[in-house]
């Protein structure tokens, strides 16, 4: 009898053990489910009152590569200045309010949490972030080998792209052009491929996936997100037919591998608006959309982007969803 105790005992611990083990996994492999799950108060630390010279809301931890939604009210104030990542920026207050988007450090730092500082009016209010570390997953693809080791003819091509990409990065707008929550790039988004995947490319190791692979048939409309300008649209050996879009403020999002382009830089584009066609064209395995988002300098995971917009949306007075979804 006793026996049959222990036995169940340690059967309940070996249960528990695959149980968590295997609820890692599947966290690592989705990263951006992890960020958006009840556990995570986002804003949760937003108070409303009325009498306080500065309030900020941000939520207390952030996933590696994630997005950090701040939304500061300064009454009767202009400015403010946040402080992050070693990096200052000034958010222009609307009617004493704004919001704006951080990137999270790519590592977690050693500490395990991350200063955000802001001011306004002389006021100063600061709060630790913890960074809550990734296991990122590995991605193992096959393509054409000219993708995995160009040939000599097409290297000057590739760096002419890399100038003229930085070149465009250079021109961004300081002021936000978005608002309220953003729309999903395909309207019915399956993720292939999460951000951050070590890749593989015909079993050689080439980088760290940039961005989110999205389902979808050639000559599926893909969709802004949120309103911006078109920064860059044109055809490039890796990214394929390639769109990026300044939405200002440090935002910036970038769609590949169209079969279409429909739109031209300097274009201003709304929430919604198709700017051309899921295809194949450039370094791929198959049709799809890579979506990715560049934050204030730094690539960031695109599935975090849609939750932070949620929460920026849940707090008194934060954005409201845009007609378009
Ligand atoms: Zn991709």
């Amino acid at each position: 009898m006793r026996r049959t105790g222990v036995l169940a005992v340690w059967l309940g611990i070996v249960w528990l053990c695959v149980v968590v083990a295997g609820s890692e996994v599947f966290a690592a492999a989705r990263p951006a489910d992890r960020a958006g799950d009840p556990q995570t108060p986002v804003l949760g630390a937003w108070s409303v009152s009325g009498s306080r010279p500065l309030q900020v809301g941000a939520p207390s931890s952030v996933d590696e590569s994630g997005i950090l939604p701040v939304r500061v009210v300064a009454p009767g104030q202009a400015r403010a200045t946040v402080r992050w990542l070693g990096k200052t920026c000034v958010l222009k207050l609307d009617g004493g309010q704004a919001e704006t988007f951080l990137p999270a450090p790519a590592k977690r730092p050693k500490s395990g949490s991350q200063a955000l500082v802001v001011q306004a009016g002389g006021v100063e209010v600061r709060r630790a972030v913890a960074v809550r570390a990734v296991r990122w997953p590995v991605q193992k693809l096959k393509v054409a080998p000219k993708y995995v080791n160009p040939p000599q003819s097409v290297s000057r091509r590739i760096a002419a792209e890399r100038k003229r990409t930085a070149e465009a990065l250079s021109r961004a707008w300081s002021e936000r052009l978005w608002k309220g929550a953003f729309v999903q790039p395909l309207k019915r988004m399956t993720t292939t491929n999460v951000f951050g995947g070590k890749r593989f490319f015909n079993g050689e190791l080439r980088s760290r996936h940039q961005g989110l692979d999205l389902r979808g048939a050639t000559g599926t409309p893909v969709r802004a997100v949120a309103s911006g300008r078109v920064l860059l649209a044109e055809e490039q050996y890796y990214s394929g037919n390639m769109i990026y879009v300044d939405h200002g403020d440090g935002l910036l999002t970038l769609y590949c591998h169209l079969s279409r382009i429909d739109v031209r830089p300097g274009e201003r584009v709304q929430a919604g608006q198709t700017l051309g066609l899921v295809g194949a064209t450039g370094r791929v395995t198959g049709p799809h959309l890579h979506f990715g988002v560049r934050l204030r300098g730094q690539m960031v995971n695109p599935a975090a982007l849609f939750v932070a917009s949620k929460a920026l949306q849940s707090v008194p007075g934060g954005s409201r969803r845009p007609a378009v979804r």
